[in-house]
């Protein structure tokens, strides 16, 4: 590949990672690199959680986790971690 020209990553809410630092970081890295005129785009999934409590699938939000169905805070992550690589478009 001789440039990119965009790359799509799958942040997710739970990751860990800010999406704008990210961009902030992405942008100081690709200077004098083939991800020098590569636009970046961040998709953020929804929180995917599984409460331990009454077994009940839910969307979460960083500031609110409870299961709206018991109101427990005891759950597992479904999807909110990933930190995927879902594209890279370029010229061959
Ligand atoms: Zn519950």
């Amino acid at each position: 590949m001789k440039r990119v020209v965009r790359v799509v990553l799958e942040i997710g809410q739970y990751s860990g990672v800010v999406p704008d630092l990210l961009r902030f970081a992405f942008a100081a890295i690709k200077k004098g690199t083939i991800l020098e005129q590569a636009e970046i785009e961040i998709e953020v999934p929804p929180l995917l959680l599984y409460c331990l409590g009454c077994e009940n699938e839910y969307l979460g939000e960083l500031d609110d986790l409870c299961c709206p169905v018991c109101l427990k805070e005891q759950f597992k992550i479904i999807r909110g971690r990933e930190m995927l690589v879902r594209s890279v478009e370029g010229e061959l």
